[in-house]
């Protein structure tokens, strides 16, 4: 048997070593079928940003090689033209590198190597694997409605494999002669045994009029030469498969082993899209989401290990195998992935959070620089929000003085009853020299003693004057946050509108 990776072309980017190399790589599978090392490949077309479905699959894969101590692959399919932009290149590689899905080869980009799919072509027109086909339209046209007529699989009826002449003015495309008998066996390690006839398929274009090459020939080419021994990718591409399988066979080339991933779908069961929210991994971190916490999801996203939820990416790379993710569709939970940031934030080593969190709060027009300590701001925030623009959000006011109350709250806290503890508090907050959480707490005590209230009594209108609603961390470190000057400013501020409030039903 020839291995797809013994009979590689080696251009290139494949070093020598590849093959030469003594690693066995511990998959029991790998190890009996293969001798070199194991290589997976995550290749998008960049028609759009990288999407959730997209990341999930790269991660599968960067996870198999990881794990085997294999090689990743980036390949981007930039050969539809019209649809691919260099702004939708830069978007997959910014999502990865944010992911951390770092690729041991590439980026390679299928444009690069029209040169070498021309050859393989030319190789298989050479061999008689492939014909030129000048069917036209409206051949091609009637032969689908005779198909269907006879209520039959509509497919190309090989009319030009025997062809002899060349009709003048015609620009042929090129079809590969799929063989017309047998069937192809996938073992996909998700799927399982999938038999597809080859009496289901017809003789597929693999290169158009126009002598460009089309996606099933540059998949196979690529993933020959690229020496990509395990293929994971959704399975809106298992029809293309068995082509692949069979062009591979053409070339004498042994056809990797397949994993073919089930969709995300929404939490309404339909295919996951635009009209669930966010499909762009870049939105996440738009919205908050640490990159572990996406990666974290996506891994469990179809695939489990026992009741555990939270993997390090070390657990992921050790428990993870590919053979034991889910068949059938996972639906996409977005209160999971929230519950998982959190868990994320709450473990998180403060600096780490305090990276993240300056830039949400950049993004409010906050400058954390103008503040306390940013990590004293993360230790007490820490376990207090599920996405860092929340954090960001509920962090304001330690910044920014505000112009609304909760109206609850303030309609709940800033009574005239709060008068005297507020007016209490200014006291004794003006006259303090030592601004730390422990002073502070000390003074709120001895407020609240001296006028015989419960602590509560004084703190929740003096946290609603100084935040401006009824939630925040400690009232002591609250205090400590927001500083002396702000403290006192906008207690006067809650004061006088307890007094406006007092003199308007008074
Ligand atoms: N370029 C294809 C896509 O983005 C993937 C092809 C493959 O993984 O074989 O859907």
């Amino acid at each position: 048997m020839v291995s797809a990776w013994t009979c590689a072309k080696t251009p290139l980017f494949v070093g020598a070593w590849y093959n030469t190399s003594l690693f066995l790589p511990p998959s029991p599978l790998w190890a009996k079928e293969n001798l070199t090392v194991m290589r997976t490949r995550f290749a998008p077309s960049p028609t759009g940003y990288l999407h959730i479905g997209g990341a999930r699959t790269a991660l599968y894969s960067w996870l198999y090689a990881r794990k085997h101590g294999g090689r990743f692959v980036l390949r981007i399919e930039d050969t539809d033209r019209e649809r691919s932009t260099e702004a939708s290149v830069n978007a997959i590689l910014e999502g990865m590198t944010w992911l951390g899905l770092e690729y041991d080869e590439g980026p390679f980009y299928q444009t690069h190597r029209f040169d070498r799919y021309k050859e393989v072509i030319q190789q298989l027109l050479d061999k008689g694997l492939a014909y030129h086909c000048y069917c036209s339209r409206e051949e091609l046209d009637a032969m689908r409605e005779e198909a269907m007529a006879k209520k039959e699989k509509p497919r190309y009826n090989g009319r030009c494999r025997m062809r002899t002449d060349v009709p003048e003015g015609v620009e042929p495309v090129i079809r590969f002669k799929n063989p017309t008998e047998g069937a192809v066996v996938i073992n996909d390690l998700i799927k399982g045994k999938v038999v597809i006839q080859n009496s289901e398929l017809d003789d597929l274009i693999i290169a158009r009029s126009d002598g460009t090459p089309t996606y099933n020939l540059t998949v196979v080419v690529d993933d020959w030469d690229m020496e990509v021994s395990h293929v994971i990718r959704g399975d809106d591409h298992l029809n293309n498969t068995p082509r692949q399988i069979n062009l591979l066979r053409a070339l004498g080339v042994e056809p990797p082993v397949y994993a073919h991933a089930p969709m995300i779908l929404g939490d309404d069961g339909k295919r996951l899209s635009k009209r669930h929210g966010a499909v762009s991994v870049m939105q996440y971190r738009e919205d908050g989401i640490l990159p572990e916490a996406l990666l974290n999801y996506l891994v469990r996203l179809g695939w489990s290990h026992g009741d555990q939820e939270v993997f390090s990416i070390d657990e992921m790379i050790e428990l993870f195998d590919i053979k034991d993710v889910n068949a059938a569709a996972s639906m996409f939970n977005r209160e999971k992935l929230l519950w998982l940031n959190q868990q994320y934030i709450i473990n998180a080593k403060p600096d780490y959070i305090a990276h993240h969190l300056g830039i949400h709060l950049g993004k409010l027009g906050i400058d954390p620089a103008e503040g306390p300590d940013i990590l004293a701001v993360v230790k007490a925030q820490q376990e207090r929000a599920q996405t860092l623009v929340e954090m960001a959000e509920i962090s304001r006011f330690i910044y920014q003085d505000f112009d609304e109350y909760d109206e609850k709250a303030a309609k709940k806290h800033l009574r005239p009853v709060a008068r005297e503890p507020l007016e209490k508090m200014r006291e004794a907050l003006s006259a303090l020299t030592d601004w730390t959480a422990e002073t502070l707490h000390q003074t709120v005590e001895t407020v609240s003693e001296a006028l015989e209230l419960k602590m509560g009594k004084v703190a929740q209108p003096l946290r609603v004057a100084v935040v401006g609603r009824a939630a925040s961390p400690g009232i002591d470190v609250t205090l400590q946050l927001i500083g002396k000057d702000a403290c006192l400013r906008r207690i006067d501020k809650a004061l006088a509108l307890i007094e406006k409030r007092a003199a308007s039903t008074g």
